[in-house]
């Protein structure tokens, strides 16, 4: 399937200079989601993970049904104050802008073997700080999966030896 023809390109979007990748138009489509989730799925199964970690909000759209075909658990990993429970924080940068990303620190056990899920890999800050997140907790970080990736932003180069896998590239 040409997954591409789904995506959307939004010129200037939030800010000048920026293209954003606009994926809603792919997850509309039922049969076009469903697909991209058995394409990643069949990237990682062989990475015997335990759990998927995705930060919010589009990392849920990803790393959810992910873990729902995998028949493992999902962690939120969430913007600072939204968690219930006992969480442990860190701080990141994003292509625009800055924020603190947060776990519960009963999330992961240690040992478990954790991969990372969102939508889109850019400058690599969301990610470099969700590894970070698991690393605390004791959790071994299998790999991190998106379902693009944006190579001319190198965000490979800041995932200190962590597997980079995607489906889509630009
Ligand atoms: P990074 O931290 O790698 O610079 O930025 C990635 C994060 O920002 C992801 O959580 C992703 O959802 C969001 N993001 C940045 N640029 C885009 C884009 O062009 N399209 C989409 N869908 N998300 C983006």
């Amino acid at each position: 399937m040409n997954f591409k023809e789904h995506i959307r390109v939004i010129e200037n979007f939030p800010q000048e200079g920026i293209r954003f990748k606009d994926i809603t138009t792919l997850l509309q489509k039922g049969d076009v989601y469903q697909a991209a989730i058995n394409e990643m799925k069949k990237k990682v199964e062989h990475l015997q993970i335990d759990l998927i970690a995705g930060p919010e909000a589009r990392g849920f759209v990803v790393g959810a049904p992910l873990a729902y075909a995998l028949g493992v658990g999902f962690i939120p990993i969430r913007k600072s104050g939204k968690l219930p429970a006992e969480a442990i924080e860190a701080d990141y940068s994003l292509e625009y802008g800055k924020d603190k990303l947060a776990m519960h620190k009963d999330a992961i056990q240690p040992g478990q073997r954790v991969l990372i899920a969102d939508d889109l890999l850019a400058t690599g800050g969301t990610i470099q700080t969700s590894i970070s997140l698991v690393q605390q907790l004791g959790g071994e970080v299998a790999a991190a999966a998106f379902l693009i990736e944006l190579g001319y932003l190198n965000g490979r180069d800041k995932m200190n030896g962590v597997e980079v896998i995607s489906l889509l590239q630009y």
